[in-house]
């Protein structure tokens, strides 16, 4: 909500806020010669506030803006230039980043452009043996025949709509004295603050600084690294000018595997066995994560109940960084029972029967 009743730069030159123009350059004269640096240079910012007041408060349309909205009417309204920030912030206090919240533009320092994110589907297999993959992605670089300067050196302005800010204030006045306040990107820059002359403008990136750059990045996956693992390729995000460029981090994504599930290093699995083979011994071999073949046997006479679960030491996943210790691996035994009515129950009475006698 706008402070409608703003009387602040005719405060600063002692004139009522219906003062007529001769009124304001009355005033105006007598205060800028009281006040002026070299005949008064104690008075600090004084000249300045006061020429800013009379800038504004004569000029018909500045003043009408002023008049109706106050001073951020104004900020958003006016052509701009330099300096203008500054005296704004003298005059008005809290300054432009107060008023702009958080879309205000870092002005110093680098700013750290953000780290781009890619998940990176890998197979058990992966994880397990390492691989080395290439991934393509399209980025965007400083353009190298403007040195990212988007046209000749000078031919960058401070877009005048915005005075660069890259947003517009709109307000729109609900009923007298109740304005509401919205914030658009600006159709001038498109949101960036600045605009080229169309003949200043780099032939290569069109003014746009950057531009598209297919990269490819050679990505280690080392053994026994886990899934949402994390793998940073420092700097190499979008670059733009003035901004120091993220990083691009890919993000594991283990895929589901058809036998064996993981926990941390250990490997599980589930085998069915018949129930001839749970009471009288068995052998069996299955295919490892690297292509092994690995032979599971039982003797004979050790019973192995439904649902138990023996243990192959070391046979795992191997350790991220020290991938000669591995993990174990377990495998659970699915006993099949057979089905209801296996036998048909005449049949049956017959065995018992003979088997009594
Ligand atoms: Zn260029
Ligand atoms: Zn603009």
């Amino acid at each position: 909500m706008a402070n409608v009743a703003d009387t602040k730069l005719y405060d600063i030159l002692g004139v009522p806020p219906g003062a007529s123009e001769n009124e304001l350059k009355k005033a105006y004269r007598k205060l800028a010669k009281e006040y002026h640096p070299d005949k008064n240079p104690n008075a600090g910012d004084k000249f300045k506030e006061i020429s800013f007041a009379y800038e504004v408060l004569s000029n018909p349309e500045k003043r009408e803006l002023y008049d109706r909205y106050g001073e951020q009417g104004l900020r958003e309204g006016s052509g701009g230039g330099g300096g203008m920030d500054d005296i704004f912030s003298h005059i008005f206090g809290g300054g432009l980043f107060s008023f702009m919240g958080n879309q205000s533009r870092s002005r110093n320092g680098r700013r750290r452009g953000e780290d781009m994110m890619h998940p990176l589907k890998v197979s058990l297999e992966d994880l397990y043996n390492g691989k080395t993959t290439k991934l393509q992605l399209s980025k965007n670089v400083l353009c190298s025949a403007c040195s990212g300067q988007g046209g000749k050196s000078g031919a960058v302005q401070k877009c005048s709509a915005c005075r660069g800010r890259g947003v517009r204030i709109m307000i729109r006045q609900l009923a007298p004295g109740m304005v509401q306040q919205m914030q658009s990107v600006c159709s001038d820059c498109n949101g960036e603050g600045e605009v080229i002359n169309e003949k200043d403008r780099c032939k290569k990136c069109e003014g746009k600084k950057v531009i598209k750059e297919v990269k490819i990045l050679e990505v280690h996956v080392d053994k026994g690294m886990k899934h949402g693992q994390r793998i940073t390729f420092t700097g190499e995000a979008d670059q733009a000018p003035g901004v120091e460029p993220g990083d691009i981090v890919l993000l594991l994504q283990e895929k589901e595997h058809e036998v064996f599930q993981r926990d941390g290093n250990d490997l599980h699995m589930t085998y069915k066995i018949g129930l001839v083979e749970a009471l009288c011994g068995f052998q069996f071999t299955f295919k490892h994560l690297d292509g092994r073949q690995i032979v599971v046997k039982y003797p004979p006479g050790k019973v192995i109940e439904p649902g138990c679960v023996r243990v192959v030491r070391g046979e795992g996943m191997p350790q991220y960084r020290n991938p000669f210790e591995k993990g174990d691996l377990y495998i659970k035994f699915d006993v099949q029972f057979p089905e209801n009515n296996w036998i048909n129950p005449d049949k049956l009475s017959v065995s018992i029967r003979q088997q009594m006698t």
